[in-house]
């Protein structure tokens, strides 16, 4: 068996598999509302902050902060590997995982480098929303009945209103500027040099059904379309096209944060 697993194979298998289904065959779920809730398996508690989320396909301990799919929850409960609990739910729900050949080196080695680049940016974002700067955004985040749980959950961020805040911070990590125009994070201005793409906006990561970070989407704050209302300005800005973000194939945490904002009546 090949080390990767394409990422359709993947989706496949998490869109046939009924995580509560999964989850009740491990540990006793109650019904709660839309949810299930039981007491987490993974640290010791006596009232049940352990949710499963038939909707979006996810668990979460909102007392330990463990979570996540179906895989993850086999790898955390059943102590697998990515790989083995792949194959078990492969096998559980009769999807074949084709032969495929090693991945080209180098564009692992790409791709590696990127998702760390976009971990890396992801952390500085959460790290704005929660400094003085981000506080207009957190605000209306919070006006808006986000809980802080949410916010963590869906690892929601804010771009600085600044041209070189992700630029520099991710220099200083000793990411090259061809590698930040790879991950879709800088663009670079016609007379030489670079400025960061996202700005002074809300960020919703968009991650691939391993959690792993494939780009972002970035909505404007309203506060700055109703003082420039004449100003065309973009409400969602996305990562473009990159070596591991695909659009239209790879919305899967986008639509998890939007599902659970919606929620609470925001987006
Ligand atoms: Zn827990």
């Amino acid at each position: 068996m090949a080390g990767r697993i394409a990422q359709n194979i993947l989706e496949d298998i998490l869109s046939r598999v009924d995580i509560a289904e999964l989850i009740s065959g491990y540990i006793p779920l109650k019904r709660s509302g839309r949810n299930f809730k039981a007491l987490c398996p993974f640290h010791h508690e006596k009232t049940a902050s352990f949710t499963v989320s038939p909707d979006r396909q996810i668990y979460h301990c909102f007392g330990c902060a463990k979570g996540g799919n179906a895989f993850s929850f086999l790898m955390e409960y059943e102590r697998m590997e990515f790989q083995e609990a792949v194959e078990l739910l492969a096998r559980k729900c009769g999807v074949t995982i084709p032969e495929t050949s090693k991945e080209d080196a180098k564009t692992a080695s790409l791709s590696t480098q990127l998702y760390k680049i976009n971990e890396l940016a992801n952390a500085f974002y959460m790290q704005n929303l929660n400094s003085s700067e981000g506080q207009t955004a957190k605000n209306y985040l919070i006006k808006r009945n986000i809980k802080e749980e949410t916010l963590k959950l869906f690892r929601l961020g804010f771009a600085l209103d600044k041209w070189d805040a992700s630029i520099n911070y991710l220099r200083a990590k000793n990411i090259s500027l061809s590698l930040l125009e790879k991950a879709g994070l800088v663009l670079s201005k016609e007379g030489g040099g670079y400025y960061d793409r996202f700005r002074n906006r809300i960020i919703f990561p968009i991650f691939d059904v391993n959690s792993r970070t494939l780009g972002f989407g970035a909505r404007v704050l309203p506060t700055l379309i109703q003082a420039k209302p004449d100003a065309s300005i973009a409400k969602y800005v996305n990562s473009p096209e990159t070596p591991i973000y695909t659009k239209g194939r790879h919305l899967y945490g986008l639509n998890l944060a939007k599902e659970a904002i919606r929620e609470n009546d925001f987006v």
